[in-house]
């Protein structure tokens, strides 16, 4: 599931070798000390070069990636940002900060942004559209990107959960006005914290980088101290060893997805059989990280038995059912009740079809290193505890 499994003596020499350097632990400056080597910067540039985009920035996490990316892209205190229920709670957190206004879509069968609910949702205030690429999977993002463009709104991908999946063969993360990523402890590719900011817009990226620098313009010809600056920022930058960790993580992420989609169709083959079960729909299954096996039941009632047998039998979930409270909107009383377009409204009955999907639904993680044994035991502890529904 994620880069914490495969973490070994690599990441251990790239963070040695920043000492060995002198030990410059800043992203810029420092130049003759650092004998001109710049990890973060590499990153960067490595990271736009194997996704395909035409700029990355890299941030102090993903929750500041998605912030730094609303900001680029212009969104303002009291505008709306359209996101899904199903998200973990930082792609609100991050909307809250801007001081816009979060509107949350109802999902689909694919647990990500419902297209048609989506348009609905859309109003003279929107100004933002942030669909969320949940547990390794895109969002219908064809639909989603036609509905955007006919309103001219842009898309701003929340593909923390999904780096290195594809939708139709792009990068999600790619496919809009730009994507931000995660790099916490939790996700397929990690430096403890982190996050990275893409797009193709060169005025996107100027504007994110300064952001997230104080509104440091980093002009090539003048010291920092007297740099350029047009627009109020703050610090959200990555530090030397999250950078020097990441292009080593990165160099492993596509075998990481390769053997986490083999133990994943090797689990999914043997649970074909079992009828009362449904696997979850994919708007591109080909493109998925393979991180999670996600299923439904036919009622609330029967996937909370079969959660607490799984649970008695020692398998571990992602997600679904035991941290729904941080991942869905219906249970955030906490960020939206103070909102206006929330107020007085019950939340479990805002996003009546979701809720029902989310409580139907079994996530188990599916982790790169799993030995025949592992896979055996997992496939046999999912169909005892199934085969009586
Ligand atoms: C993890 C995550 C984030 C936030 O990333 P951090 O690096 O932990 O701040 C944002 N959105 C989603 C969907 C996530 O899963």
């Amino acid at each position: 599931m994620p880069g914490f499994e495969i973490i070994d003596d690599q990441e251990k020499r790239a963070v040695a070798e920043v000492f060995d350097r002198d030990g410059v632990l800043f992203r810029t400056g420092f130049d003759e000390r650092r004998s001109h080597v710049f990890k973060v910067r590499e990153f960067e540039l490595a990271f736009a070069q194997r996704f395909g985009a035409g700029f990355a920035h890299a941030v102090s996490s993903g929750t500041a990636a998605v912030k730094v990316a609303l900001k680029a892209l212009g969104v303002r205190p009291g505008d709306e940002v359209i996101t899904q229920c199903f998200t973990f709670v930082a792609t609100v957190e991050a909307i809250l900060e801007c001081g816009a206004i979060p509107i949350c879509t109802e999902i689909n069968r694919t647990l990500n942004m419902d297209p048609d609910d989506l348009a609905k949702k859309i109003t003279s205030r929107t100004k933002a559209i942030v669909p969320v690429h949940m547990l390794g999977a895109s969002v219908p993002m064809a639909e989603v990107l036609e509905v955007a463009l006919a309103k001219g709104i842009p898309v701003i991908e929340d593909a923390a959960q999904a780096c290195g999946g594809r939708y139709r063969g792009r990068h999600l993360g790619t496919l809009g006005a730009a994507g931000a990523y995660s790099f916490d402890f939790g996700k397929a590719l990690t430096t403890g914290e982190g996050g990275m900011v893409v797009t193709d817009d060169e005025q996107v990226y100027l504007r994110a980088r300064a952001y997230s620098d104080h509104g440091h313009e980093s002009h090539p010809t003048v010291p920092r101290g007297e740099d350029t600056r047009s627009a109020p920022g703050f610090n959200y930058r990555m530090m030397e060893l999250q950078g020097a960790i990441g292009l080593v993580q990165l160099s492993k992420l596509e075998g990481a997805i390769k053997r986490q989609k083999e133990n994943k169709a090797r689990i999914k083959a043997a649970l074909r059989q079992i009828a009362s079960i449904r696997f979850r729909d994919f708007a591109d299954e080909d493109g998925e990280t393979g991180d999670t096996l996600v299923f439904f039941l036919e009622s609330p009632q029967a996937t909370a038995q079969v959660a607490r047998e799984l649970l008695a039998a020692g398998v571990r979930f992602r997600i679904l059912p035991e941290a729904l409270k941080w991942h869905y909107a219906g249970t955030w009383d906490h960020m939206l009740t103070g909102i206006e377009q929330y107020r007085g409204r019950p939340l479990n009955q805002e996003w009546k079809r979701s809720d029902a999907l989310l409580r139907s639904a079994i996530a188990i993680p599916i982790f790169i290193k799993m030995d025949d044994a592992k896979v055996e035991w997992t496939i046999d502890r999912l169909a005892r505890a199934l085969r009586r529904f």
